[in-house]
């Protein structure tokens, strides 16, 4: 096993099978923005994902993770956060409405390898002002993607993803970040969407063979997040205006960056 400072590199062979994870991601996230409309409980969407998903040989990587602050394992294959939900959302009975913003994100293990992805869907039609947010922290996960090539430091790329975001007005979220990724949904480093000072003990190079779960998590409002019941899970943020969350898992190349996590 190859790392570079800590972070293990994968084979080609590896990366293709990331890739065969990354293919069934992206069909539940497809069939999910299919499904969901207004009047749709959140249940719904969960089956028909799990159910994609077992169909495929594949497992949910997030259905029985446990995390400390939480009170029971996450019981589902999606995470689905409406409206002011960031992240970690369960989905329930809830239907979703006309104008509601609604983050679904997925994970799945297949032949012992992990994809992550995650989009925000509009519910309907939405505000000018919460489209506006979706379009931005797409483009953000987009630009960090034009961004990523051996030799840069991840620095150049979190103040990049930084820069399009505030430059709209908008505020990029602190307390989650993205991962590496591999054989385990959660590999090092740790991969923040913003930077300062402090980040700097984060900062890597990017090498040929990584691969990375990036995901900006944008909010209208303040970047500050809480959490939105007991359960322990549900990140909300804490003034309650809407976030959006886009993700990709992706493999730097030799010469730039190869999206795992997009259907090909
Ligand atoms: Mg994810
Ligand atoms: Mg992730």
């Amino acid at each position: 096993m190859t790392r570079a400072g800590g972070i293990i590199l994968k084979s080609a062979r590896e990366i293709e099978l990331i890739r065969a994870a990354g293919r069934v991601v992206h069909r539940v996230l497809k069939q999910t923005r299919e499904l969901a409309g207004p009047g749709v409980p959140t249940a719904e969407l969960n089956a028909a994902a799990e159910e994609l998903i077992r169909q495929a040989g594949g497992v949910p990587l997030f259905k029985g993770v446990r995390n400390p602050q939480a009170k029971f394992p996450f019981p589902a294959a999606l995470c689905t956060s409406i409206n002011e939900e960031l992240v970690h959302g369960i989905p329930g009975d809830r239907r979703l409405s006309e104008g509601d913003v609604l983050s679904v994100d997925c994970g799945v293990r297949l032949a012992g390898y992990c994809g992550d992805s995650a989009t925000t869907i509009a519910i309907g039609t939405v505000s000018t002002e919460t489209q506006h947010l979706l379009d931005v922290t797409r483009s953000a996960l987009e630009a960090a993607i034009g961004e990523i090539r051996p030799g840069r430091m991840w620095s150049e790329v979190a103040r990049k993803i930084q820069a399009v975001v505030e430059s709209e007005k908008l505020s990029v979220v602190r307390d989650f970040v993205g991962h590496g990724i591999g054989r385990e949904m959660h590999e090092e480093p740790k991969i923040p969407n913003y930077w300062s000072d402090k980040q700097q003990p984060l900062d890597f190079e990017l090498v040929p063979r990584m691969v990375l779960a990036v995901e900006p998590m944008v909010n209208l409002g303040t970047h500050l997040v809480g959490y939105g019941d007991d359960s322990g899970w549900v990140v909300i943020t804490r003034d309650r205006k809407y976030a959006a969350h886009f993700e990709h898992t992706l493999a730097v190349t030799d010469t730039g960056v190869d999206v795992l996590t997009d259907g090909r």
